[in-house]
């Protein structure tokens, strides 16, 4: 597969209106904010095709499951829920596709008191740039071929990082039966280059716990505490709990 650099076609045609695959309270499931109460709204589509997605209804292949919320219309949707959340979440599918609506959201998001928590493939830095600076946690993804199965993205991770790690920024890579050391070796080298201190989860794949998903991440965080200083094995807790 090609590894060109490559641009994504934003999904709102006018940024007043944004694709919401779903909006609804609940606790963050991975990494180090795990159990705190967040709003989560989902955006709908995404530009990866993730092996193990599991929210395939949001990624925008086949089915096409969204509505389209205005601006105050999704302000007056969030702000019941956000009453003493720890942030709300824009997650997806992919939300910074949708980045010019993230950017004029955000502002209103903050006047209700909520931090923001961006979940991220951590691969679209120059939309990351428009919105960083309303931005207080970036949750990016470290997107590993062998666990994808899609082309790699060393590049534009590193790019990605470069601006997120000026935030409360840590980094999840996915860790599957298909994952390959020379992969995980290689994303800690680039994290340890760019940002040495960021906190990095290894996070078994759900579907793979008893696929040898769980002794790979054992193996894998004595390799990356070789480069980095804080590296944690966490699973999906709300995968565990039952909820999304
Ligand atoms: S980046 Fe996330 S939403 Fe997109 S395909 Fe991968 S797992 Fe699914």
């Amino acid at each position: 597969m090609s590894n060109k650099a490559f641009s994504p076609t934003p999904l709102t045609l006018h940024p007043s209106t944004a694709k919401i695959s779903e909006v609804f309270r609940s606790i963050q499931g991975e990494g180090p904010y795990a159990g705190v109460p967040q709003v989560f709204i989902r955006f709908f589509g995404c530009h990866m095709h993730c092996s193990w997605c599991d929210t395939p209804d949001s990624i925008g292949d086949g089915k096409r499951v969204y509505k389209e919320y205005t601006l105050p219309q999704l302000v007056r949707t969030v702000g019941p829920l956000a009453k003493d959340c720890h942030s709300v979440s824009l997650t997806g599918g992919e939300p910074l596709l949708q980045a010019d609506f993230i950017k004029l959201l955000i502002p209103h998001l903050k006047k209700m008191g909520s931090k923001i928590y961006l979940e991220t493939s951590g691969v679209l830095f120059k939309e990351l740039k428009k919105v960083v600076g309303g931005v207080d946690i970036v949750a990016m993804d470290l997107k590993l071929p062998s666990s994808t199965r899609c082309r790699p993205f060393w590049e534009e991770h590193a790019e990605f990082l470069k601006i997120a790690k000026r935030k409360d920024c840590f980094i999840k890579t996915v860790i599957s039966g298909e994952t390959t050391r020379e992969d995980v070796v290689r994303a800690a080298r680039l994290v340890s280059a760019v940002a040495p201190r960021t906190f990095f989860v290894l996070q078994p794949n759900t579907f793979d716990l008893h696929n040898g998903a769980v002794g790979k991440c054992r193996d894998f965080q004595t390799v990356c505490l070789k480069y980095l200083s804080d590296v944690r094995i966490l699973p999906q807790l709300h995968k565990f709990m039952k909820v999304r």
